[in-house]
């Protein structure tokens, strides 16, 4: 059998910068350069790409990868992993449409951005009803248990741990009783050990801490599936989806290899302990930069700062554009606050080395000193 040659092309020469992107964002080194490797001849000739998702080495890549992430984030059992498409904001729609009935009610807690965008989507399907909302403070706190409204007879509870751009994260995970908890974790997974059996749900978009765009992981207790109503499409229902073993239509097959490589990394590093005390350690910094400066400043409220997005303003925003290219010059890329809100914003998300961040403190050092 002949084997096409791969076209001998002139080497690039390539650079990688520190890369502070919100999502899609950076991802690990030694992922780009395995898939990279194994691009045009993955085990026998033919890029993970060009294979059937039923084949016998695909669907080795697909269990691996869930028996990972179990092991990774010590799911119990009882709850099962889906690999969807749609992104987290398939899931705003998802999440009512499976976990209740025409008529139903769900509290939802409203810390920003992300938070309102579910709310909106939610909306379609059932009655919101709004266990807290940060606006008081521009949404730069989260809301005490305390101060929670939680409703009798909610179908569930949905909050955003982590806001991606308003950089606002929980300390705590909401205690709501006998009520599950649902969680878009899309900014936040995967950044610290986590107590799974607090929640019924927790769905992410992969693109910030889990992997390339187009796949969003589900991890959904068992005793949710089946409340899914009729008329749901059979690609937004779990327990087709479980039953199917994610595998209802064809998968997005490069996203799922790729979140595998991911997950060997993180297991190579250490594990998500070991991520805790790196990203801990990176924020830790980047925040003491900021409070030590006048000149920069960071609008969250000090018990519920982001560890992986770290929003900051400039004392002279008339400065901003400068900041935005010389950085960039200095290989410290994206660092473009949302378009919503302008400033910076770091995002050191698992891929980002501590020496990223070590970078970034010496550049907003020398920069406020040349332009303070
Ligand atoms: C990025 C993000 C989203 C949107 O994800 P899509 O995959 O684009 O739908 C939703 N929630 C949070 C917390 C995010 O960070």
């Amino acid at each position: 059998m002949a084997r096409v040659p791969a076209e001998a092309g002139p080497r690039i020469h390539c650079v990688r910068v520190f890369n502070f992107s919100a999502g899609p964002a950076a991802l690990p080194l030694p992922v780009l350069e395995q898939a990279r490797d194994e691009m045009l001849d993955w085990q026998g000739g033919v890029s993970v790409m060009e294979i059937s998702h039923r084949s016998k080495a695909f669907m080795a890549v697909a269990e691996r990868a869930e028996a990972d992430l179990r092991e990774l984030l010590a799911i119990p059992s009882g709850y099962k992993v889906l690999f969807m498409q749609g992104g987290a904001t398939g899931q705003f729609s998802a999440v009512p449409l499976n976990l209740s009935q025409p008529g139903a009610h769900a509290d939802y807690i409203h810390t920003g951005h992300w938070s309102e965008r579910a709310i909106k989507e939610a909306r379609c399907c059932l009655t919101v009803d709004i266990a807290a909302d940060e606006a008081a403070s521009s949404y730069s706190t989260v809301p005490d248990q305390s101060s929670l409204r939680l409703t009798s007879g909610a179908a569930y509870v949905h909050y955003t741990p982590n806001e991606t751009i308003g950089g606002v994260e929980f300390p705590f995970i909401p205690a709501t009783g006998d009520v599950p908890l649902v969680a878009d974790m899309s900014s936040t997974i995967l950044s610290r050990p986590l107590d799974v059996a607090r929640f019924g749900l927790i769905y992410a978009g992969a693109q910030k801490n889990i992997g390339p765009s187009g796949i969003t992981v589900v991890i959904v207790r068992d005793d949710l599936l089946g409340r899914v109503r009729s008329g749901t499409p059979s690609v937004f229902d779990y327990k087709a989806f479980a039953e199917a073993g994610s595998m209802l239509n064809t998968p997005p097959t490069f996203g799922w290899y790729f979140v595998g490589l991911v997950l060997q990394w993180l297991k190579h590093q250490g594990g998500l302990a070991a991520m805790a005390d790196l990203n801990r350690a990176k924020a830790t910094a980047l925040y003491a930069a900021i409070d030590a400066s006048s000149f920069y400043s960071n609008p969250v409220a000090r018990n519920c700062r982001s560890w992986m997005n770290v929003p900051f303003t400039l004392a002279k925003p008339e400065l901003d554009k400068n900041f935005l290219s010389e950085s960039a010059a200095a290989g410290l890329a994206h660092l473009a606050g949302h378009r919503s809100v302008g400033g910076m914003r770091a995002s050191i998300y698992n891929a980002m080395p501590a020496a990223g961040v070590t970078a970034l403190v010496e550049f907003m050092r020398d920069f406020e000193k040349r332009h303070g």
